[in-house]
């Protein structure tokens, strides 16, 4: 990751197919585009590629968030768990649907805590979404478990782990519905893009719908389509899903670097007894587009940021006071600055968030560093930069 590291021929191509024909949007126009619509192709090789009988492009990955919680029924009065490390749009597309986001501890995985999850439940809760941060994915056996015991429904975020897999099944394949984004820094861009993948059939019909204004798209006259449900625009473009089509047919080959590179530098670092290594509930469906590793103490973890930096090496991060990726700085949440009035369920039901503390995943997130895999490194770039990061961990000891 990412993908825009290798952006070619194979991506223009597939744009200039819809430079020549000018058509822009992905419905309609059925006269003018010489055969050719990117999205629904791009959204068939998710479908192959993913097992999944669904696959719905959207303008973003927020974006497709939010169409996951509104056919999945979630609005005003409901509760949606997720965790406290993740991107800001888990508690964007949570609030958008009028629902209430509540936030629990991460675990070793650094995603959901299945025990946390589980103290969480409320008659209200009506949705748990793990986030699989950073590559790798959260423990599903448990989540399903839980999800089951208390009937409840399962929403995977895999936009950090496009490729991965659990268990033989594909991240965002698994849940009732999964989502990705195709931004600028994911796996796969689109530019800007997201999907919903889903087997069941009402959630697809409803998602296709509600991200088009409603729409039925029956027949083959926009303007005399009905609209069974109230819906929004939250379409993706031809342009946006000709360079993801271009993309997602180089997936394998992007997955074969990241793990390749990925392999190299975490054999490096393992002899050094003092780091350790985030818990990977299918080790082999690692995506692989970070490596996650933990020092013994939020000192050391400090040192040794400082020695990456002095060594000249870069693409690494600590999420501890992080602005987008984890709770502490979230102060625009804690105080809910809307523009607009928020529902008194809202409102009550995060009234609290400020004081929450969160030991466990402070304890894990400030010991924690993550590390960028980069798909435009070659062999031996990787082998130098690993032989480095050794090193100045090593000098910190
Ligand atoms: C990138 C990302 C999103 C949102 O994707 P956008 O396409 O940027 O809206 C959601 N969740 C996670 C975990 C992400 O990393």
């Amino acid at each position: 990751m990412p993908g825009f590291e290798l952006f070619g021929d194979a991506e223009r191509k597939e744009l200039n197919d819809v430079l020549e024909n000018g058509v822009l949007m992905r419905y309609g126009f059925d006269g003018m585009r010489n055969g050719h619509w990117k999205a629904k192709e791009l959204e068939q090789e998710l479908q192959n590629r993913f097992g999944v009988n669904h696959a719905q492009l959207t303008s973003s990955g927020t974006t497709a968030l939010n169409v996951a919680l509104a056919v999945m029924g979630v609005g005003a009065g409901d509760e949606v768990i997720m965790p406290c490390f993740t991107f800001v749009a888990s508690f964007e597309s949570i609030l958008a649907s009028g629902a209430t986001p509540v936030l629990v501890e991460i675990d070793d995985t650094l995603t959901l805590d299945p025990a946390a999850v589980e103290a969480a439940i409320t008659p209200k809760t009506k949705v748990v979404m793990p986030v699989h941060m950073c590559g790798s994915m959260a423990d599903l056996d448990a989540l399903q478990a839980i999800c089951d015991k208390h009937d409840l429904l399962l929403l995977e975020d895999a936009c950090q782990a496009f490729g991965g897999s659990y268990k033989g099944k594909m991240l965002g394949a698994i849940g009732d519905a999964g989502t990705f984004s195709f931004d600028f820094v994911k796996t796969i861009t689109c530019g800007e893009g997201g999907a919903l993948l889903t087997n069941n059939s009402d959630y697809a019909t409803w998602a296709d719908q509600y991200s088009d204004h409603g729409h039925d798209h029956i027949g083959n006259d926009r303007g005399a389509e009905t609209h069974p449900i109230l819906g929004y625009n939250f379409r993706i473009s031809e342009l946006h899903a000709a360079v993801g089509l271009g993309q997602i047919k180089r997936m394998d080959e992007f997955i074969g670097i990241q793990r390749r590179n990925h392999a190299i530098i975490k054999a490096a670092l393992s002899e050094i007894p003092e780091v350790s290594f985030r818990r990977i509930p299918d080790p082999e469906g690692d995506s692989c587009g970070f490596l996650n590793f933990f020092m013994p103490t939020a000192e050391f973890s400090n040192r040794v940021l400082e020695a990456f930096a002095s060594h000249g090496i870069d693409a690494y991060w600590n999420y501890f006071n992080n602005n987008w990726h984890y709770i502490r700085k979230w102060d625009h949440f804690k105080e809910l600055k809307s523009l607009f009035p928020l529902s008194d369920h809202i409102k009550k039901g995060l009234s609290n968030l400020k004081d929450i503390e969160f030991p466990q995943s402070d304890d894990l997130i400030s010991r924690n560093i993550s590390c960028l895999i980069k798909l435009s490194w070659t062999e031996e770039e990787v082998r130098e930069r690993a032989e480095k990061m050794a090193k100045a961990i090593k000098s910190v000891l």
